[in-house]
């Protein structure tokens, strides 16, 4: 009787440890928080520009490994151009970041469906939504015109910041700047305005969004001031002090 007990509490106990364990790796995900997934993207950011990249595995271990399942620490939707790849701005290897690539950055319902796939079922923490100067896409849009084939879709995402930004900015050599800083972050207030899945772990705390425009001769990433990134688009410059100091700490 008291064996039988025992044995039974045993079983309790085990029952108990494996709903823990189950528990803890479905809300686990990448296993990182979202200022840390910021933090590492930052550095990695930091090794790219001062072409102190990582040696990382992308052989054969670390593809049998990840025929396991994949953990993503971030996601980012960037542009396609062949001058941006995430990979490489910032460091990164196999399975760690999770890329939804469009021309301006922008963001319809099939990218949100991606990006909704990663941080729901993946677990990714952060979302990185990465603009870049000389953007072809905001280039035609503020050109104007009437754009040929489907491009005409990506024109009609872009138009409201280009126009965002012709009402504060006078300057026209100004404007193409202005233009992609207010479309990244445009694209930014989207992923929480048209999805209610993104909305809702963003506002559990488990995933963040931030943006960032990528500075095509430096390669570095200036992150753009937290509390504007996933609003809708204001006048805000990016925060450059704060990209510094992001850089800074996430150099120790
Ligand atoms: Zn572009």
């Amino acid at each position: 009787m008291f064996r039988m007990k025992k044995a039974l509490a045993t079983v309790g106990i085990i029952a108990i440890l494996f709903a823990y364990s189950g528990m803890a790796f479905a809300s686990e995900g990448a296993g990182i928080s979202p200022d840390d997934a910021l933090a590492k993207l930052v550095s990695g950011n930091v090794r790219f520009v001062e072409g102190k990249q990582m040696q990382k595995d992308i052989g054969n271990n670390r593809r049998t490994e990840l025929t396991k399942g994949q953990h993503p620490f971030a996601v980012i939707l960037s542009c396609s151009d062949s001058r941006v790849p995430p990979e490489h701005i910032f460091d990164a290897g196999l399975g760690d970041i999770f890329v939804v690539r469009v021309a301006g950055n922008v963001a319809d319902s099939i990218e949100l469906g991606s990006v909704e796939y990663a941080v729901e079922h993946l677990g990714s923490p952060l979302i990185l939504v990465l603009g870049h100067q000389m953007c072809g896409a905001v280039k035609a849009t503020v050109a104007g015109g009437k754009p040929e084939g489907n491009i005409g879709s990506i024109v009609k995402k872009i138009a409201p910041a280009v126009k965002k930004a012709q009402t504060t900015v006078k300057d026209k050599d100004k404007l193409l700047d202005a233009a992609i800083l207010e479309n990244t972050k445009n694209t930014a207030a989207t992923l929480t305005q048209k999805s209610a899945i993104i909305k809702h772990l963003v506002k559990e705390k488990k995933v963040k969004i931030t943006a960032g425009v990528y500075n095509m001769a430096t390669g570095k990433v200036e992150l753009i001031e937290a509390g504007t990134a996933g609003k809708a688009a204001s006048s805000h410059e990016p925060a450059h002090e704060h990209a510094h100091a992001e850089h800074s700490q996430a150099g120790h």
